[in-house]
Formats: structure tokens, C-alpha cells, sequence
């Protein structure tokens, strides 16, 4: 087959098989195939890059940023909505259309209004060419690059108009945004606030690969021009669309009033039905020469109407309060509550959001409570019928120790949350290792969230130190892991021990201590042992340290598991200095403590002679002392060596073991 033919052939069989798999949900090729084709089709792009059409897969995401987003002025403008709020509103807007039709038959369209934001699509011959969003109706911005990463917008029709323009809703599936906010959750970045100004943020990045990664969807719910095509009806249009691959929007044909109102109230019900978030329903009038008798205002059709749903409120009973740890280690109280239907769902519980929000409605278990679920808010107590308060409540308190590891909570300086202060909590596991793990901390490639999540899932490791003890054949168990990347793993884990102190610093995940303060603190310190041995004052007197932040490292450090982690740490030879390390370790691991006077050295040389060759030198002796040197006159530190059983040098024999 020559070239030209066989591109072209895999082009419609890649494209048919997004259109299966992005717009009607039902894909029939299996990955793999789709991968294998995908790659014929770059490597016969990459030997004909002349043969390239627009409608390509692979020109979906472009490699080059953009500087911003030219104006694009709509041929049709992109009109706004009015607004209505009551059952009688949209009785008074069929009236209104039937006396000014002069008809008591009126066809309307009812259709979800996605909460997201619009745009139009236009295609010239059949390949789209541009897209922007609506700005102020007339003149929007070209997001042509964004929007080309929607696999749900077809890049070619089959019917090939001379010029056609669609307007839909772009949009951020909820799945899809519970699933970014979970990964950006375990990376510590901002989550994203809802879907719509995800959405919306999205659509407006200068780099198409970041619009790519954010995996947005549209709905389309207006022809706006169609060159060389005559249509009676908007759902005409509609279908019409659907046969052009379009992802249309779920519309359905009332007669009536009551007709309308049912299903209005149906599409409330069916809202969790939805991939997208709504805010509302649309009903339109559907035959477009009326629409045409109808006219315009300013700024809104007449011939439409958007019906916003009212919070729907009803009484429960808080049945329990209980306390979840987020992976931040936040404890977010939530009212159990007795089962009440709600905004077309089920709600059997509401978010209680902190102590002080419980206090301020003084919320009890076993109140009876007025519950208010807004769309797709999470449910919430409005308030509490004080008059039905059973006998013998008591205020809540929240608890004073994890739920979930039992280790002591405590209050965040700056805010209303209550933490955990566990260093090994299994709510906060995930992201404390990943964060262990990170760039900016110790820097261990290719050990990502999900590998990580793995690991604890097979019960290899519990804490950031079990890391160090893993071995290649545990993690060569794991899903996806070959023997070489196992062996790759133990190797860039065994690599990180040598990182300097403020890598391990930072990755300890301590509150308030971030990658600047890691490394003003390791600077200072040196060493882990002498930040361990610091107090308040001498914390608070370095720059960049303030109080709070010195009160958290100190909380930290007073925590059991917190020194568990350390001293496993320690023991698996993780290096707790600062600066370069010495290329002579042959002290490595070992602490010495100096006492009496040495004829050969003063303090200070010894000192540095042990540290430039990996060992510690301390000031007490203790069971962790490796060697005591004692000199001429030692005293106490002697014979607590000798109590102990910790070895004693003599200076000769130091001295050798320093050549
Ligand atoms: P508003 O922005 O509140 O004036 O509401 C009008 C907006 O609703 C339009 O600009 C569209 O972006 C959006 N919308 C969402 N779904 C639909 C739909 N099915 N039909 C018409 N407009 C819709």
C-alpha cells in the first residue's frame, strides 16, 4: 500500500476509535492496538512530515507555548441565559411564548445546564480550524490549541459544509477532577477549587500539554451556523450534529407546562447520572422559525429560559459524629446522619468541617437537624432544631488523638484544623513517603505515588525508613515492576542515603518546614543531632525561623514516632550532615566522645579528624558511643564508659586508626 493510503487509513481508524471510546463511551479497540497503530502513524509522520493533516491524533497536543490568546470575533454571537427560580416563573414563560406565537402547541426542548464554560467551535470544509471562548458574546479569545485536546471534539466531520459552527459546554468530568485533586493532594500542590474553574483554568493555559493533562470533556447544545444545510427544529439540529460525531447534549421534547415542570424536576434526579456538574435546566423553544418570530433582548433569547434549582432542605438526625484523617493529616469531624433524599441523591451524611463550626451550631448527636444540599455541594446543616434536642446531649468534643493511629493531635497555629502528629499515621502514609520521596527531598527516581501506594498495599513498608530496607525481590513482586526496576529502585533508594541534611530535613515532611527553611536550618546546624539538641531560643534566633515554625520542629521532634523514624533512619545509614561529604568514610556510622587531655591534637583537630573521615564526635558517652578516647587525666566520661561497656581507645590507638 503505498504511504499516502496507508495514513490516511490509520487516521480514520484511530479517529473512529476516539470517537467510540470519547463520545459514545463504548470503546471496541484495545489499548494496545490503539498504541500500536498510533506509533505506525508517528513514524510514517515523522519520514512524511509533508503528509501531516490537521486532523491528525497526533496534532491534537502542540509543543509550543503560546504567548496569549488572540481576540476571535463570533459570526453568531454566543447569547446569555435569563434566569428563573420557581415552578411559576416557567409556567409564566410558556405563557408568554404561546400568546406571542399565537399557539397553545409549543414544542420546547429541556436539556441539564452544564456548569462550565462556553465556547464555539468552527469548521471549514469539515476540519475544525478554530475555537474560542464567549468573553463578552461577540468577541471571545481564540483557545483553538486547548481546545484541540479535547478528544471528544471531532477534528473532521463527515459531511464536509463549507463553514459550521457549533457552540457547547467544555467541562471537567467529576471523576476526572476527584482524580486530580487526589495526585495534587499527595504532591502538596493547591487542589483545584471546583470543576468549573478547573475547567476554566484550563482551557486558558498558555501550554496545550497542560490543557492535555487536565482531560476536559464538552457537551455541544447549539448549531450556530450551518453553510449549505436548512433545519426545521433545534433537536433536528441536534440529531444532526450527533451524525457529525458530535457529543451532544442529552435534550428531551415536553408540550406542556406540566410536562416541563416534571422534567425539570426528573433532570435533578438524574444529576449524579451526568459526568458533569449542572447548575441548572434549560428549556428552549424548539421550532427555529419561532425562535426567529421571538426574537432577542439585549442580551438573552426570548425564546429561552434557564431554571435554577433552589437548595433543597429537609430534617435528619445526627445519628454519630465521626472523625476522618485526611491525607494531610487533617481531622475533619462529619455528621452521620438517618437517610434523607436530597437534590436527586441519597444523603446520608454532612461535612461538619471543623471544631469551631461544630461549637458556633452547637451540633450534638442526636439532634434533629435542618439539612441543605445545593447542587452539587456537599450537603450541610443549616441549622438545629433546639426545640427537638433529646434529654441528656452533651456538646461535641473532637478527640485528642488520631482515629487513625491514635498518636496526640494537635491544633495548627494558623487556623481552625486539628492535625495529626504521627509521623507514621496510615492516613497520612501515602503522602508523607511521597513526599519523602520527591525531588525537592530526597530525591529517590522513579519512586512515584503509585508505586509507593504499591508498596504499603503489599505490606512492605510502613514508614519512610522501611524504604531502606527494602529488597530487589520484594519490590520485583509488585505490578509493572520487572527485575531491572526493581533493581533500579534499591539503587536509587541506597543513593539517597549520601543527600545532604536539608534533603532529609525537608523530606521529613516537619509542618512549616519547607525547602528554604530546610536548608537555612541544615546550614546552621550542620548536623541532624545538633538541630535535635537546639531549643526554642536558639531556634528563633536564626533568620528566616520564626516561632511557629520552631514550635513545630520542636513538636516533631518530642514525637516517639517521629524519633523511631530517625534512630531507623540512622541505622540504615542515612546521612544526617550537612555540606560535602568526605570522600574518606572509614568512621562512617561511628561516634567517638573525646575526653582527658591529647598530647598530640588539641579538641578541635581531633574533632575535625574524625568528621573528615564520615565519623561523629559528641560530647556524652552513652550506649550509642562507639569509642571513648581518653587522654592524660580523663574523669567521668571514663568510667561511664566503662560502665557502659563502650570500648576505650588510648590515644596511640587512635592515632592508628586515623592513619
Ligand atoms: P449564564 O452564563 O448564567 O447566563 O447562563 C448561560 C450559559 O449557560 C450559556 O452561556 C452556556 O454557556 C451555558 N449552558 C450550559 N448548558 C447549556 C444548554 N444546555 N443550553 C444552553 N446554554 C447552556
Amino acid at each position: 500500500m503505498d504511504y499516502r493510503a496507508e495514513m490516511r487509513e490509520l487516521r480514520e481508524k484511530l479517529n473512529h476509535n476516539a470517537y467510540l471510546y470519547y463520545v459514545l463511551d463504548a470503546p471496541t479497540m484495545p489499548d494496545y492496538d490503539y498504541d500500536r497503530l498510533s506509533r505506525r502513524l508517528e513514524e510514517l509522520e515523522r519520514e512524511h512530515p509533508e503528509e501531516i493533516t490537521p486532523d491528525s491524533p497526533t496534532q491534537r497536543i502542540g509543543d509550543h507555548i503560546l504567548e496569549g490568546f488572540t481576540p476571535y470575533s463570533h459570526a453568531v454571537p454566543l447569547e446569555s441565559l435569563q434566569d428563573v427560580f420557581s415552578a411559576d416563573e416557567v409556567a409564566e414563560f410558556c405563557g408568554r411564548t404561546e400568546e406571542a406565537l399565537g399557539t397553545d402547541s409549543v414544542e420546547y426542548s429541556l436539556e441539564p445546564k452544564v456548569d462550565g464554560l462556553s465556547v464555539a467551535l468552527e469548521y471549514r470544509d469539515g476540519v475544525f480550524v478554530s475555537g474560542a471562548t464567549r468573553g463578552d458574546g461577540r468577541v471571545g479569545e481564540d483557545v483553538t490549541e486547548n481546545l484541540r485536546t479535547i478528544r471528544s471534539i471531532p477534528m473532521s466531520l463527515p459531511e464536509k459544509l463549507p463553514r459550521l459552527i457549533v457552540r457547547g459546554e467544555v467541562y471537567m468530568a467529576r471523576s476526572v477532577f476527584a482524580e486530580l485533586n487526589a495526585q495534587r493532594e499527595i504532591r502538596g500542590e493547591p487542589l483545584l477549587a471546583n470543576p468549573r474553574n478547573a475547567a476554566a483554568g484550563s482551557l486558558r493555559q498558555l501550554d496545550p500539554k497542560i490543557a492535555a493533562g487536565r482531560r476536559l470533556d464538552i457537551q455541544i447544545f447549539n448549531l450556530q451556523l450551518a453553510e449549505g444545510r436548512k433545519f426545521v427544529s433545534h433537536t433536528e439540529t441536534l440529531d444532526y450534529l450527533s451524525s457529525q460525531q458530535f457529543k451532544v447534549i442529552p435534550h428531551r421534547v415536553e408540550h406542556t407546562v406540566q410536562g416541563c415542570q416534571q422534567e425539570i424536576s426528573d433532570i435533578n434526579e438524574r444529576r449524579m447520572d451526568y459526568p458533569f456538574d449542572m447548575d441548572g435546566a434549560v428549556i428552549k423553544v424548539n421550532s427555529l422559525a419561532d425562535r426567529e418570530l421571538l426574537g432577542s433582548t439585549v442580551k438573552c433569547p426570548k425564546w429561552a429560559i434557564a431554571y435554577k434549582y433552589p437548595p433543597e432542605k429537609k430534617l435528619s438526625r445526627v445519628l454519630d459524629i465521626v472523625v476522618q484523617v485526611g491525607r494531610t493529616g487533617v481531622l475533619t469531624p462529619r455528621a452521620v446522619l438517618e437517610p434523607v433524599h436530597l437534590a436527586g441523591t441519597t444523603v446520608q451524611s454532612a461535612t461538619l468541617h471543623n471544631e469551631d463550626y461544630i461549637k458556633s451550631k452547637d451540633i450534638r448527636i442526636g439532634d434533629t437537624v435542618m439539612v441543605q444540599k445545593a447542587g452539587e455541594i456537599i450537603p450541610e446543616i443549616v441549622e438545629v432544631e433546639r426545640s427537638r434536642r433529646p434529654e441528656g446531649t452533651e456538646p461535641y468534643r473532637m478527640p485528642q488523638t488520631c482515629p487513625a493511629c491514635g498518636a496526640p493531635v494537635y491544633r495548627d497555629a494558623d487556623g481552625a484544623a486539628v492535625r495529626c502528629t504521627g509521623a507514621e499515621c496510615p492516613a497520612q502514609l501515602l503522602r508523607n513517603i511521597a513526599h519523602f520521596a520527591s525531588r525537592d527531598a530526597m530525591d529517590i527516581d522513579g519512586l512515584g505515588p503509585a508505586v509507593i501506594q504499591q508498596m504499603i498495599d503489599a505490606g512492605l513498608i510502613r514508614s519512610a525508613a522501611d524504604l531502606y530496607d527494602l529488597q530487589a525481590q520484594d519490590i520485583a513482586q509488585l505490578d509493572r515492576m520487572g527485575e531491572k526496576s526493581a533493581e533500579n529502585a534499591v539503587a536509587a533508594i541506597a543513593k539517597s542515603k549520601d543527600n545532604d541534611l536539608s534533603k532529609l530535613l525537608y523530606g521529613l515532611g516537619i509542618r512549616q518546614v519547607g525547602v528554604k527553611a530546610a536548608r537555612v536550618l541544615s546550614a546552621h546546624f550542620r548536623s541532624f543531632d545538633a538541630l535535635a539538641a537546639a531549643s526554642a531560643e536558639e531556634l528563633t534566633q536564626i533568620g528566616d525561623v520564626g516561632e511557629i515554625t520552631a514550635r513545630s520542629i520542636l513538636d516533631w521532634l518530642a514525637s516517639p514516632q517521629s524519633q523511631d523514624l530517625i534512630a531507623h533512619l540512622k541505622s540504615s545509614g542515612v546521612r544526617m550532615e550537612s555540606g560535602e561529604k568526605p570522600a574518606d568514610q572509614r568512621f562512617s556510622g561511628m561516634t567517638f566522645v573525646l575526653t582527658g587531655t591529647l598530647s598530640g591534637y588539641d579538641r578541635k583537630t581531633a574533632e575535625e579528624l574524625i568528621e573528615s573521615r564520615g565519623g561523629k564526635a559528641a560530647s556524652s558517652v552513652s550506649k550509642r558511643t562507639t569509642y571513648v578516647v581518653a587522654g592524660e587525666e580523663a574523669g567521668s566520661k571514663l568510667r561511664k564508659a566503662q560502665e557502659l561497656g563502650v570500648p576505650v581507645l588510648s590515644e596511640e590507638e587512635f592515632a592508628q586508626m586515623l592513619q
